[in-house]
């Protein structure tokens, strides 16, 4: 049979820490499962250098490795993957379908554990210069500025935990953030403030992001000097905040005002035999931690329900 023509257990959308921790705990409860992933095993994590609040790992991991260790540990389950980008769902009725760039997948039951994505700054160059300096991943483009000068948008922990990562390429990083305080936490913020190589433009909005082929400066707008001041850099990363990847969703799955699926305790949706777990859940901490519990829960739930 084709993977086409299976009807499995559980259809995951999201090879984040999230969906491929249901998998394991799904897999292992001998249920079939499919985990539909877009990019990279490990989902954000897997373009982070390093995860250091992950329990059991005193020294940090990488997150690729990370992503792979989890990919590695629901396959030995018996885990099936597909790399396909996510269209559409449908959800009601006994079976769920996903749509893909790959063909259309049918499950008893569905997890989204489809993340988020960076949000766009929205000022003009930011679309020009998208991949010629303009970047939303510090791991995976950060190389390319080695001894040069670069910036980072944004105050919260994505930000300053990416800008101390550009600070062993860069010579010189600015962190740009539109208040005075961060919203980083406080272990993040006591290492930016003591890394020599980050200098803080706060109260500070990019209003545009210049040059020719490639970003050459920014220009910076200090709120309280009500100041324009023009920064060189060859390099800056966005790290505005985050966007629940949801665009695919049916109707019928409940959503707030943000965008972020409502789920119980028991990670179940409005719709019944389809859950949420990770990110792009309602939910006030997200970390890879609560995604991975959350995973785990939902997969217990899509469990009860379909063998009670
Ligand atoms: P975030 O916490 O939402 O922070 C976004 C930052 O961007 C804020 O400082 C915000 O400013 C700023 N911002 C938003 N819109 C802007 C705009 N239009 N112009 C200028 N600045 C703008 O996002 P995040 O840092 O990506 O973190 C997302 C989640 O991942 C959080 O829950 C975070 O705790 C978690 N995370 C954790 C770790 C870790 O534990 N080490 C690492 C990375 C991420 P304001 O502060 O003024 O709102």
């Amino acid at each position: 049979m084709t993977r086409q023509e299976i009807i499995y257990d559980m259809l995951i959308v999201g090879g984040g820490p999230a969906g491929l921790s249901a998998a394991i705990y799904a897999s292992r409860a001998r249920m079939s499962v499919l985990v539909i992933e877009a990019m990279l095993s490990g989902g954000q994590i897997a373009t982070t250098e390093r995860l250091e609040n992950y329990p059991g790992f005193p020294e940090g991991i990488g997150g690729a490795e990370f992503g792979q260790l989890l990919e590695a540990q629901a396959r030995r389950f018996g885990t099936e993957m597909v790399l396909a980008t996510v269209t559409g769902v449908s959800s009601e009725g006994e079976i769920k379908t996903v749509q893909t760039s790959n063909g259309t997948y049918r499950g008893r039951t569905l997890l989204i554990a489809s993340g988020t994505r960076p949000r766009a700054l929205g000022v003009p160059g930011e679309e020009e210069f998208k991949g010629r300096g303009v970047s939303y991943c510090a791991t995976c483009d950060g190389f390319f500025y080695q001894d040069q000068e670069v910036a980072v948008v944004g105050g919260g922990d994505s930000a300053l935990q990416e800008a101390m990562f550009l600070t062993k390429i860069a010579s010189k990083v600015y962190i740009i953030h539109r208040r005075d305080q961060l919203r980083a936490i406080n272990i993040l913020r006591e290492r930016a403030k003591a890394n020599p190589k980050i200098e803080f433009l706060l109260d500070s909005q990019v209003r545009t992001i210049n040059g020719t082929d490639s970003v050459e400066s920014v220009t910076v707008y200090n709120k309280k000097l009500d100041k324009t001041r023009e920064v060189k850099v060859s390099g800056i990363f966005l790290y505005v905040g985050l966007i629940p990847n949801t665009d695919f969703l049916d109707g019928s799955i409940k959503v707030d005002e943000y965008g972020y699926i409502i789920t119980n305790e028991a990670m179940e949706t409005s719709v019944a035999g389809v859950y949420a777990a990770g990110d792009i859940r309602q939910k006030s901490l997200r970390q890879v931690v609560t995604a991975v519990a959350d995973g785990a829960i939902a997969a217990v739930s899509a469990n009860n329900y379909l063998y009670g």
